[in-house]
């Protein structure tokens, strides 16, 4: 007798054997739902993911609206401030306008001439000329000396005819009104002004003076020191010709500095109003830039915000909720996955519960119920295709006695063996082979004819036999089986019943001839 150890290890054997080969071979059929479901851990992995994107997608949208409208806010601002600006210069210049007016008609009427210097003084320098910023009006004879002076009855002495304000009049007879450049007064001390002037002509229309009014640059930086521009936000004045007036935060070095060959300047001439962004040569700081040409006058104001400032509040509030969201799309993401592993865990344990209810838990093989499944719907084909149907009939000689001599555990290892013996000899994906119940085994072979089930059959016999377990209480002194085939065309009403029946007698027969052989049962 072969050792148990042997049969433990063939029983073994066809453990494996069933888990993939054979079901492969016989459960073609199940395969396709399996696989669909399969895929389902999938799509929820792949709708988490989508839905996470989503979302991070739509807060990246409303994001980059809310930087956009930022943006939108800052350059509104920015015109706003310079609109209010332009609006308290232009209202002021045009005061100092008409009093330089007066003081130019007064000059030309030799009444007014022949008043004494307090009534002159008084008729030609109304009161505006006493405003805050306002440093003096004066009337400039030909040669550039003080003639009449709003700040004193007898003239300060001072000649201006290097000033610019001056010799543009005297060369330019056209100019109207001048807006000269920053410089420093020589009557106030040296504080910071530019002077507004205008042409006397005498009545033959020669050169005869200026009147001028000197205003201080006070006056901007008071104007500009009220507005509020975020840390690193600046505002300019800028004559059109590009010599800086007044800028905020004040620095006294820039007052009357040159920017005309400066890209940005130029940028501001092209257009009457306008904004960009662009990147400081001189602090690096972006900054979006603002700009407007007076209508009236030769001067430009420039309001700049850095777009730090303007961006500040935006990306505070971008960093929460776009973490907050960036964590929660994760979440969803990590959330997906679990419940794919999840749902994937629950798939495989319901077909290999699936897989263990059609089993036969000893042999691996088909057992009864899923027999009967798998002969119904055979026959059915079989009588649709009007195909040869065969059917096995495998029962082990004198299997009591085995047990009785060799235990229980031996019967059962042989049994392993046998089943394992069948299912190597059967190949095509369609055959099935099944437990019938206790030492007896169905094979069923589709479309096969009764010559290659009865070689087929014989070659199971063969392999049992040649598995050589001792079996002292057999006339052969070893396993055998014997095997009962049946092979008919379905037909009329047969039921799949009378084949069994058929093979069932055909295996007696073989009993009954000796065992450990094949007997064919006749045609139906
Ligand atoms: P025959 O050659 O006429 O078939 O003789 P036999 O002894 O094989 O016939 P019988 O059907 O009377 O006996 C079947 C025996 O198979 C009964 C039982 O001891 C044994 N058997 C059935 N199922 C199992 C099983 O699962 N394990 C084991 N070890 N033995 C089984
Ligand atoms: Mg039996
Ligand atoms: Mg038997």
């Amino acid at each position: 007798m072969r050792s148990e150890a042997g049969l433990a290890r063939q029983h073994t054997g066809i453990s494996y054997i069933v888990a993939t080969d054979h079901f492969h071979v016989s459960s073609l059929n199940e395969q396709a739902p399996h696989r669909l479901k399969l895929s389902a851990p999938h799509v929820i992995v792949l709708c988490g993911t989508l839905i996470a994107l989503v979302m991070v997608g739509l807060c990246a949208l409303v994001l980059y609206q809310a930087r956009v409208d930022a943006l939108d806010r800052a350059r509104d601002t920015s015109r706003n401030l310079a609109l209010l600006a332009e609006r308290d210069i232009e209202r002021n210049f045009e005061l100092y306008e008409l009093s330089l007016q007066a003081v130019v008609e007064g000059m030309q009427r030799p009444d007014v001439q022949a008043l004494s210097p307090q009534l002159r003084n008084d008729v030609l320098f109304d009161r505006a000329a006493s405003a805050r910023d306002l440093g003096s009006l004066l009337v400039l004879n030909a040669k550039g000396d003080i003639v009449i002076d709003s700040g004193s009855l007898t003239p300060r002495p001072g000649n201006f005819a290097d000033r610019r304000y001056f010799s543009v009049q005297r060369e330019h007879p056209d100019t109207g009104l001048y807006i000269s450049n920053p410089y420093t007064s020589r009557l106030r001390g040296g504080s910071p002004s530019i002077a507004l002037s205008r042409r006397l002509s005498n009545a033959d229309g020669s050169f005869a003076g200026v009147a001028m009014i000197a205003v201080n640059l006070e006056y901007f930086r008071n104007l500009f020191a009220g507005l509020s521009l975020g840390k690193h936000g600046a505002v300019s004045l800028i004559s059109q010709d590009g010599v800086m007036i007044m800028r905020q935060p004040f620095d006294s070095h820039v007052i009357g500095r040159d920017i005309s060959q400066a890209d940005t300047f130029r940028r501001f001439r092209m257009a009457a109003e306008g904004s960009f962004s662009e990147t400081s040569s001189i602090d690096g700081t972006r900054r979006l830039y603002y700009y407007r040409n007076f209508p009236t006058l030769p001067l430009i104001i420039m309001v700049a915000e850095a777009e730090g400032d303007i961006y500040a509040a935006w990306r505070r509030r971008a960093i929460i909720i776009g973490s907050s969201m960036g964590v929660l799309a994760a979440g969803f993401v990590v959330l997906s996955f679990v419940l794919a592993a999840q749902f994937r865990r629950r798939i495989r344990a319901e077909s290999e519960l699936k897989l263990l209810a059609r089993t036969d838990g000893l042999t691996g093989l088909h057992n009864r119920r899923t027999l009967g499944e798998i002969l119904d719907q055979e026959w059915r084909r079989a009588r649709r295709t009007r195909g040869l149907f065969s059917l096995l009939f495998v029962d082990i000689d004198r299997f009591k006695a085995f047990n009785d001599a060799y235990g229980h555990q031996a019967g059962d290892d042989a049994l392993a063996a046998v089943a394992r013996c069948i299912g190597d000899n059967i190949r095509r994906p369609a055959d099935t082979a099944a437990r019938y119940g206790g030492e007896e085994f169905v094979v069923v072979l589709p479309d096969t004819p009764a010559e290659g089930a009865a070689c087929i059959a014989e070659k199971i016999r063969v392999a049992i036999s040649d598995l050589s377990i001792e079996h002292a209480g057999s006339e052969y002194g070893r396993v055998t089986a014997s095997i009962g085939l049946a092979s008919w065309r379905p037909e009329g009403d047969v039921e799949v019943s009378a084949l069994i029946r058929a093979a069932d007698e055909a295996l007696y027969d073989a009993k009954a001839r000796g065992r450990n052989r094949v007997m064919q049962a006749s045609p139906a």
